[in-house]
């Protein structure tokens, strides 16, 4: 079995403007290295289905889709909120994002992939319940989730939210659900600005001061999660790996780079491995310095990938 890779060029017409950060170019500058690096060899290209009004409707209200549809422009762009614009092609984007994860899931959980990267766009994890948010129309990895619990009947599901900013629509929408464990670092004080303090046990926000560095990152990472995780013995972890926590990127001011990518992948596929036969479904969020976001993408799926070859290393713990 290979690592899963999702994405398609419809995930390439949603494009809110040259002077916007969450561009089509960012998963041009993915592709682009992965075939330069010999990763796009290694893994299995999948292609990614919309997901459908039931999927969208276990982490959204239909009222809320409904909403979204009606917003919809025909042509040219409109703005859902100051930060996230609308075209023509938006939706089927965000539907085939939010699909991505869910068919990731499903392969990885029917055994027919180890571990699944999707190369996805726009990005969930500021999307709420019923509010879109940061570049952000549905939350494709509660969809995932909710797809994993409801459909595939599991009881414990993790997400590991590295992305710079507080994964604030995925703790809205797991706010009373047990299933879940949530595991998100995020620079703080910063964007979204969502409240990180009095939420329900196994919800883990790990803040970090502006221009924390590598080391900084992995102390608190490991002192706060990594017994948390092993103790909720999850049966699937998903992972919002965004990379602009990256010391390059020009939205964050964090000085992590790709080592760093590297070290949280390898210590998520380690209690992957321990939980849940590696079972690992990560999708793209955020990362704006095109560069960076290549080296972090690489070492990331680089990673992912040695799921696939479980004698190549063993345990670290
Ligand atoms: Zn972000």
């Amino acid at each position: 079995m290979a690592t899963a890779y999702f994405s398609d060029s419809a995930f390439l017409r949603h494009d809110m403007g040259d002077d916007h950060p969450e561009s089509p170019g960012r998963l041009r500058a993915i592709e682009a290295r992965l075939k330069s690096c010999g990763l796009a060899g290694e893994v299995d290209w999948c292609q990614s289905p919309e997901a459908t009004r039931e999927q969208l409707q276990r982490a959204h209200p239909g009222s809320y889709l409904d909403q979204l549809e009606l917003m919809a422009p025909r042509q040219g762009r409109i703005m859902a909120d100051p930060d996230t614009l609308m075209t023509p092609f938006t939706l089927q984007a965000a539907r085939m994002a939010a699909g991505a994860g869910i068919e990731a899931v499903n392969q990885v959980l029917c055994n027919q992939a180890t571990s699944a990267f999707c190369a996805v766009r726009p990005p969930g994890h500021h999307a709420e319940h019923n509010k879109t948010m940061g570049f952000c129309f549905y939350n494709n990895i509660a969809v995932a989730a909710l797809h994993a619990l409801t459909f595939h009947n599991l009881q414990r599901v993790a997400i590991v939210d590295f992305d710079v900013h507080q994964g604030n629509g995925t703790v809205d929408i797991f706010r009373n659900d047990p299933r879940v464990m949530i595991c998100s670092s995020f620079q703080h004080p910063f964007y979204p600005h969502s409240p990180i303090h009095g939420l329900r046990e196994g919800i883990i926000n790990t803040p970090l001061e502006a221009y924390s560095r590598g080391r900084d990152f992995r102390r608190q990472v490991e002192n706060a999660w990594l017994h948390r995780l092993q103790d909720f013995k999850p049966q699937l972890i998903l992972i919002s790996a965004g990379f602009d926590a990256d010391k390059r990127d020009p939205m964050a001011q964090l000085e992590l780079d790709a080592r760093d990518f590297r070290w949280i992948t390898e210590m998520i596929t380690d209690v992957a491995r321990m939980h849940c036969r590696g079972r690992v479904v990560s999708m793209l969020e955020g990362g704006y310095h095109l560069g960076a976001l290549a080296d972090g993408v690489e070492a990331h799926l680089g990673e992912l990938v040695q799921i696939s070859q479980p004698a190549a290393r063993g345990f670290t713990f």
